[in-house]
């Protein structure tokens, strides 16, 4: 394999060495490897050893097919990420060099703000999705129709389910349905959770009944914050609209302790950031005839999580 060691050089070590410890398939780290090395055979790339006469993208045909092309710009995977579990925006990453970009997904915790068991998994979806965009690429050149991006859009996360369940089955893990419980009859839970982003925050609520039917759902961005003053802003999100779509009985559940905690206890001092927050939160649900708030973990709260992602 050729090494283009000033690519290596910009790449921490550390992070390489998750990716080669972590449980995926090796077809897939080597493809990571591959893309930062240079070593994928692109028409950029082996113009400069063959006369190629045409050399620009396959797939689209917009522009001189480079590694940055194929998994930043080409409209297809464009259209690939906004399609996926994780809608990423592939524009405001349009101006960087693969190195740049492999380090932002691979290091998804530091750089994306996904946390924990997520962060592999969005390793994986990422070598899957680049996986799945180059087999297109070579299948084009091969002389086949390129897919629409609809279509690759499912087989991407097909062949991701696919690659998570063998994960989970080698790290002896049972698939754990989310434990989220309906509230009690004439009662509605009103989950709520804030995703803290680089330039936003986003905050969502989806209210439920006891059929566990969703009944009404509202989001909000706000200027950037810290995490706990954003799931305190989810949590008035979430007073607000149970009121103002008239539930009698409410409850709020959300997966920051700290913040739950701060409402069911009055005597307890919450932060000073979210003070005038909580006391606003307070009196929302005072106007219900009767209220509760629970904490959940993360998995929990996935509905409410995943629509703030
Ligand atoms: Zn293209």
């Amino acid at each position: 394999m050729q090494q283009n060691s000033t690519s290596l050089g910009l790449m921490h070590k550390e992070y390489w060495k998750m990716l080669w410890k972590s449980k995926m398939h090796e077809r897939l780290k080597l493809l990571l490897w591959r893309i930062v090395c240079k070593s994928l055979s692109v028409w950029e790339i082996l113009s400069k050893r063959f006369p190629i006469p045409n050399i620009s993208c396959p797939v689209c045909g917009e522009e001189v097919e480079t590694v940055e092309h194929i998994f930043i710009r080409c409209p297809i995977t464009v259209q690939a990420w906004a399609n996926s579990v994780w809608p990423l925006n592939m524009v405001v990453f349009k101006d960087m060099n693969i190195d740049q970009w492999i380090k932002i997904i691979i290091n998804s915790t530091e750089m994306l703000k996904i946390q924990g068991k997520e962060a592999k998994e969005f390793t994986l979806f990422v070598a899957v999705l680049c996986d799945q965009i180059w087999k297109n690429r070579n299948q084009t050149v091969w002389g086949n129709q390129p897919i629409d991006s609809i279509k690759l859009s499912l087989q991407i996360n097909k062949v991701f389910i696919q690659h998570k369940q063998a994960w989970q089955s080698i790290l002896g893990e049972k698939e754990n349905p989310p434990s989220w419980k309906p509230p009690p009859l004439g009662w509605i839970k009103c989950n709520f959770d804030a995703v803290v982003k680089l330039d936003k925050v986003v905050l969502v609520v989806v209210c439920r009944d006891s059929n566990g039917s969703i009944v009404a759902v509202e989001s909000q961005e706000e200027c950037p914050g810290e995490p706990l003053w954003a799931e305190s802003k989810a949590a008035l999100l979430a007073a607000t609209l149970a009121r103002r779509e008239g539930f009698a009985r409410v409850v709020l559940e959300g997966d920051a302790q700290s913040v739950i905690k701060a409402i069911l206890k009055p005597s307890t001092t919450p932060h000073w950031s979210i003070k005038a927050i909580i006391e606003d939160i307070r009196t929302t649900l005072n106007s219900f005839v009767c209220w509760n708030a629970s904490f959940v973990f993360r998995d929990s709260n996935v509905v409410a999580h995943s629509l703030a992602q």
